[in-house]
């Protein structure tokens, strides 16, 4: 076991872990390297690690080459569908929202959970609830990109059944969900994630992003995680927490690699995990092909993109 260092200001974040093609590897590292700057930029100038890991995710979540917020994934039946979840460790407190339609920044519908009495809203009674908080209505079809029509209608033409093999995500299929961890200059760390979920899924489904230990999960006695890959095994496995707990006897790297393995081994899922120690170093492990990581500290000049194999 390493000896533990004191905790340091830091920021991780992905865009998702998949076989991401050669055309798109550049907007990939393009979209996670400005959500760690920006999210960056708010604890330089001595914000929270809460408002980093929104600040960062809102970025995310703005980019339509992402699959999160505008540009997200589309049901079996058309529409976006949203989930999205975001934690502090110093409280343990958590606010999620699954299956939203019309807010552009779901991770903002997720922090109005976070600031209520509440933990999980979804559907409709989310969506009434969104309302009474401010949280601002947009159309649903200007979260729409064309691209995500024409995968619909490959994914229905290859599976007219059940829409795509869900065990295809993080392999053919994009699943480009985000996530974001953040340790601020008084040690507070806080995660949180954001997805459209799985191309073709059914109205309703939800994956692992809204819900805390399983998406994401964050305690200041030990860091913070985010997941990304085939939502059913890792709401099953709790991955984010397990991240997490295995943080405390292991360095960073070493816990996130645990953690896959035992997620690929006993669960047979397919994704990734980023994660923050409490003293600021960072870890991610994938069993994909790739998956989009950036990272920043105070030692570095600007951030790290990593996860990406070059061609
Ligand atoms: N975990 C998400 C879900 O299953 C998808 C992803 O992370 O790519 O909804």
């Amino acid at each position: 076991m390493d000896k533990p260092r004191p905790p340091r200001t830091a920021l991780v974040v992905h865009c998702g872990a998949w076989a991401i093609p050669s055309e798109e590897k550049a907007a990939h590292r393009q979209g996670s390297l400005r959500a760690a700057e920006v999210g960056w930029q708010v604890l330089l100038d001595g914000g929270s690690s809460l408002d980093a890991v929104r600040v960062a995710i809102r970025s995310m979540e703005d980019d339509r080459n992402l699959n999160a917020g505008s540009g997200s994934v589309l049901t079996r039946a058309g529409h976006v569908e949203c989930d999205a979840g975001i934690m502090l460790g110093t409280t343990l407190e958590a606010g999620g929202v699954a299956a939203i339609r019309n807010r552009k920044n779901p991770i903002d519908a997720a922090h109005a959970v976070f600031e209520s009495k509440y933990t999980l809203m979804h559907g409709q009674g989310a969506h009434a609830f969104l309302d009474q908080a401010g949280v601002p209505c947009v159309d649903p079809e200007s979260l729409i990109e064309p691209r995500e029509r024409a995968r619909l209608v490959t994914a229905l033409e290859r599976d007219p059944a059940d829409g795509l093999d869900f065990k295809e995500a993080g392999v053919s299929m994009p699943p480009d969900t985000v996530g974001a961890v953040a340790i601020d200059r008084f040690g507070r760390v806080a995660s949180g994630a954001s997805t459209g979920g799985i191309c073709g899924k059914p109205s309703g489904r939800m994956g692992d992003t809204p819900v805390p230990g399983a998406g994401y999960y964050a305690d200041d006695l030990a860091g913070g995680a985010a997941c990304t890959g085939w939502g059913e095994p890792l709401l099953r496995m709790g991955l984010a927490r397990r991240a997490v707990e295995l943080a405390r006897e292991h360095n960073a790297m070493d816990a996130t690699w645990l953690a896959m393995q035992e997620f690929e081994q006993r669960f047979g899922g397919r994704g990734g995990v980023i994660l923050l120690a409490r003293d600021g170093s960072i870890g991610y492990s994938f069993n994909t092909p790739s998956m989009s990581v950036a990272y920043m500290d105070g030692e570095l000049q600007m951030p790290y993109v990593g996860g990406i194999a070059a061609d």
